[in-house]
C-alpha cells in the first residue's frame, strides 16, 4: 500500500505531492534541432504513466506569473525584451527570434515562460499554505541560467529564483535554500542571490563547462562544487555528505527549492557526468530529510535540464517517487 496520502480529522485524503504544469509549456520551441524541446515534457508524462505513480500525485495547472512577480528578480528591460520580441513574432513571417546562439523565442515563448515561473510561484504558495508537502514543476523553458538582466542558456526567466524571492518577500521567510544538481552551474541563480545571505545555494556541476562560472565561491552562502567530467554517483554522494549537508543544517532553511536538472545522467550527452536514477533518488532522500528536520518538509522542485528523453523520464520518476513517499 502506498502511503503518500494522509488522513485528516475530516477523513479527507490529501495528496502530499503535486505536479504543476501547463500545455503552454509545450508551445515554446526553438527549432527541430534544439535539444531543449517540447518532447522533454512528453517524455516525463509518458514515464509517469507507465510507472503508474501518476495516480498518486495531484495534478495542478500552472497559472501565469504576473510581471511584478518576474520583476522580483529580473529588470524591467529583461522582462520587456521577452514579451516584446515574442509578441512581434505573432503574425509575422519570422518564426524565431534569437536571444543568443542557442536561446530562441517563438510566438508562444512569453506565455510559456510566465507559466513556468507561475508554476513555481503557485507551488510555493500551496506548500506554504500547508496544502501540499512538496511539489514538482514539470515546466519549460528552464530557468537557472537566466540572470537578473540576461536570458541565456535555454533559460528565459529564473523560475526557482523568482519563487525563492517570493517566499521571502511575500511570505516573510527568513532563510531558504536552493539546491541545484543540474550538470551546468546555475549562474543566473547565483547572480540573483550572491548579495543575499538569506539564501543558501548549494550545487555541483561539471567544470570547466558551460557557462564557465561558479568555480570560485564569491560568498560563503554560495556553496559551489565544481567536478571534473566523468564524475560518478559515489563521488557526488560523498560531496553531498561532506559539503552540502553540513551547510544545509547550519543554515536551517524554512523552505527548500530545487533546480532539478537531470543532464548529469550517464546517458545524457549534454554533459559528461555519470549519475543514474538511483543517485537522483538518493540525493532527493537527503534533501527530504533536511526539509523535514528544518522546513516542515517544504520543497518546491523545478525542472531545469535533462535532454536524453528516456533518462530524463526515468530520473524524474525516481525523484518524484521519493518526494511522494512512493518508494
Ligand atoms: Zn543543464
Amino acid at each position: 500500500m502506498y502511503t503518500n496520502a494522509r488522513e485528516t480529522a475530516f477523513d479527507k485524503i490529501i495528496m502530499t505531492t503535486a505536479i504543476y504544469t501547463h500545455a503552454d509549456c509545450q508551445r515554446h520551441e526553438m527549432g527541430d534541432w534544439h535539444p531543449e524541446s517540447p518532447l522533454r515534457l512528453q517524455a516525463i508524462e509518458d514515464q509517469l504513466i507507465s510507472s503508474r505513480i501518476d495516480q498518486f500525485i495531484e495534478r495542478r495547472e500552472a497559472p501565469l506569473a504576473e510581471i511584478a512577480d518576474l520583476e522580483r528578480i529580473h529588470t524591467d528591460a529583461a522582462v520587456a525584451r521577452i514579451r516584446d520580441h515574442a509578441a512581434a513574432l505573432s503574425g509575422s513571417d519570422q518564426k524565431y527570434y534569437a536571444l543568443d546562439g542557442d536561446t530562441l523565442l517563438n510566438a508562444h515563448s512569453w506565455q510559456a515562460a510566465r507559466r513556468a515561473a507561475g508554476a513555481a510561484l503557485a507551488a510555493t504558495d500551496a506548500v506554504l499554505a500547508g496544502e501540499l508537502e512538496n511539489a514538482f514543476c514539470s515546466v519549460r523553458p528552464p530557468g537557472h541560467h537566466a540572470t537578473p538582466t540576461t536570458s541565456m542558456g535555454f533559460c528565459l526567466f529564473n523560475n526557482v529564483a523568482i519563487a525563492a524571492r517570493h517566499a521571502i518577500e511575500r511570505h516573510g521567510l527568513e532563510r531558504v535554500a536552493i539546491i541545484d544538481f543540474d550538470v551546468h552551474h546555475g549562474n543566473g541563480t547565483e547572480a540573483a542571490f550572491e548579495q543575499d545571505p538569506r539564501v543558501l545555494m548549494v550545487s555541483f556541476f561539471q567544470h570547466p563547462f558551460y557557462p564557465f562560472s561558479g568555480s570560485e565561491n564569491p560568498q560563503p552562502h554560495m556553496l559551489n562544487e565544481p567536478l571534473p567530467a566523468y564524475t560518478a554517483g559515489d563521488a557526488v554522494r560523498r560531496l553531498v555528505n561532506d559539503k552540502w549537508l553540513p551547510a544545509l543544517h547550519a543554515h536551517a532553511p524554512q523552505m527548500i527549492f530545487i533546480s532539478a536538472g537531470f543532464d548529469a545522467h550517464r546517458e545524457d550527452d549534454m554533459g559528461q557526468m555519470a549519475l543514474v536514477e538511483a543517485d537522483y533518488a538518493w540525493i532527493t532522500r537527503q534533501i527530504m530529510a533536511v526539509a523535514r528536520q528544518h522546513a516542515q518538509g517544504r520543497i518546491v522542485s523545478c525542472l531545469e535540464g535533462g535532454y536524453h528523453l528516456s533518462a530524463l523520464g526515468r530520473s524524474v520518476v525516481a525523484h518524484l517517487k521519493v518526494l511522494a513517499d512512493l518508494e
